[in-house]
């Protein structure tokens, strides 16, 4: 009897006819092989600075970040230093990432808080993270497992769309897909398997026109 490839198998049986599990263990073996040693998108030096960086990326893109925060970080490149930069001084560094009015209240503010609450460092926690002005679960995600090492799951448009795609999640929001793929994969592959999904759809998924399996992975799983 011949032995199909793994990816053969994967076409025969039809999405539906594979369990989750099966797909879930096929997509970290594949993306491991395309992208076995994905690097943190952001320039930083610390935990500090990623926290800034990831605050700056909503709604911009990576290599705009990087761009802007050279000149910024040269003006502070820690909470003591940032809470004593004029509001306005910081809006106009930050002006090419968008929503400047916001995002530079926001990082004045938090320095501040920083410095007040805990030490003029940043908190390895959740919930101290998710206090802070503008940043959610998905930028204290990012700051949790890529600065601190702690497994996070962070789910962006991107993560979304492919795991809805990948049938790993019938996730209306990123709260439930978070969930589900936490469910599927391996407690040490969360923070390296988020990068290395996004690195698979920077380079794959188009907003326009998807039908869910013109692009690798998703032929693979789903012709
Ligand atoms: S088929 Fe292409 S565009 Fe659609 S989800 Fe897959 S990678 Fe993204």
């Amino acid at each position: 009897m011949t032995r199909l490839a793994t990816s053969d198998r994967i076409r025969s049986a039809g999405p539906l006819a594979m369990r989750p599990q099966q797909r879930a263990d096929y997509l970290l073996r594949r993306l491991t092989e395309l992208y076995p040693n994905p690097p943190v998108p952001l320039d930083h030096k610390d935990p500090y600075t990623l926290l800034i960086a990831v605050l700056l990326s909503a709604q911009c893109t990576d290599v705009r970040v990087n761009q802007v925060t050279p000149a910024l970080f040269a003006l502070a490149d820690n909470p003591h230093a940032m809470m004593q930069v004029p509001v306005e001084d910081i809006r106009a560094i930050i002006r090419p990432c968008g929503l400047s009015p916001r995002k530079s209240a926001a990082i004045s503010e938090l320095s501040r808080i920083l410095v007040a609450n805990h030490g003029g460092q940043v908190p390895a926690d959740f919930a101290p993270l998710e206090a802070l002005p503008c940043v959610g679960h998905k930028t204290a995600s990012v700051v949790m497992a890529q600065a601190f090492g702690v497994p996070a799951f962070p789910v962006d448009t991107h993560i979304h769309r492919l795991a809805t795609r990948w049938h790993l999640t019938t996730g209306k929001n990123v709260v439930q897909t978070e969930r589900d793929l936490k469910k599927w994969f391996p407690r040490e592959s969360w923070n390296r398997l988020h990068l290395q999904i996004i690195y698979y759809g920077r380079e794959h998924c188009s907003a326009r026109g998807c039908d869910g399996k013109s692009c690798l992975l998703c032929r693979e799983l789903l012709d």
